[in-house]
């Protein structure tokens, strides 16, 4: 099943065409690494498929659910159908976003409970039951600026997960960290990974691009330059590509 479908997406700011017809899609499954030059779109491209940006032209789905339709030329978003699909998604950024003035249980249940709806005793449970798969069974009374940019990072996964999406979206998860925070960080996506959790991760850690995907995307200057699997990712005779690979061995 198809999670995700975007086409044709276009979007500019000014004269700057930071998307230049951009489609792809993610199966159900899926673990797609986004890779390429900062100032490529990559960020773009997730702040439009989580409803943070609007693109300018193009179509997206949810769950074969059309959000966004090309009316002449320009995208027409269906406001209804889109408060649907904020459900279906997760978001993790690099700087984390936890709520400051909220301890660590606080940022993980007030969505599910405020937003969702959802069964107050259960969501608690379920997030319990997540701070433990994240190492952090001890931290549910700690305020953010009291853990470490991993445990921040794990915090906010936990958050993400909460939600029960049926798709996560990674924007460079450990670029803040240092190199021994960003393994533990890059250890979780691989166990959700291997759970067979439908993700979309930008990442500048070529070594677990490899690994961790069933399809990379290297992207530059707006545009898909190449989609294909890990393995004919890095032995890609483009030379662009080769150009980006040969820099972040
Ligand atoms: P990446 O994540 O690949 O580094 P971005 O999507 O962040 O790339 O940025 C792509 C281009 O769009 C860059 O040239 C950036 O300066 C520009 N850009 C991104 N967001 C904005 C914005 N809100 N206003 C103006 N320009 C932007
Ligand atoms: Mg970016």
């Amino acid at each position: 099943m198809k999670i995700l479908d975007m086409k044709h997406i276009k979007k500019h700011f000014g004269d700057n065409d930071v998307l230049k017809d951009i489609s792809f899609s993610v199966e159900e499954g899926d673990v797609v690494s986004i890779i390429g030059p900062s100032g490529s779109g990559k960020s773009t491209l997730l702040r439009i498929a989580t409803f943070l940006e609007t693109m300018d032209d193009g179509e997206l789905s949810y769950l074969d659910k059309q959000v966004v339709e090309s009316v002449g030329g320009h995208a027409i978003y269906k406001k209804q159908l889109q408060k649907e699909a904020m459900h279906c998604f997760g978001l993790v950024f690099q700087n984390y976003n936890l709520f400051p003035h909220f301890n660590v249980m606080k940022n993980i249940v007030d969505a599910p409970i405020r937003i969702q709806k959802r069964d107050k005793e259960e969501v608690y449970k379920e997030a319990r039951a997540l701070l433990k798969k994240m190492g952090l069974e001890d931290k549910e009374k700690a305020y953010p600026s009291e853990l470490s940019g991993g445990q921040k990072q794990r915090v906010s996964i936990a958050r993400a997960l909460a939600m029960k999406p049926r798709i996560l979206f990674f924007d460079e998860p450990t670029s803040a960290l240092d190199p021994e925070l960003t393994q533990e960080i890059l250890k979780v996506i691989k166990e959700l990974a291997d759970e067979k959790m439908t993700m979309v991760i930008v990442t500048h850690e070529m070594s677990f691009a490899h690994d961790v995907s069933t399809r990379m995307i290297f992207m530059d200057q707006g545009v898909i330059v190449e989609e294909t699997t890990p393995d004919q990712m890095f032995a890609s005779e483009n030379e662009r590509t080769r150009a980006f690979l040969g820099k972040h061995h």
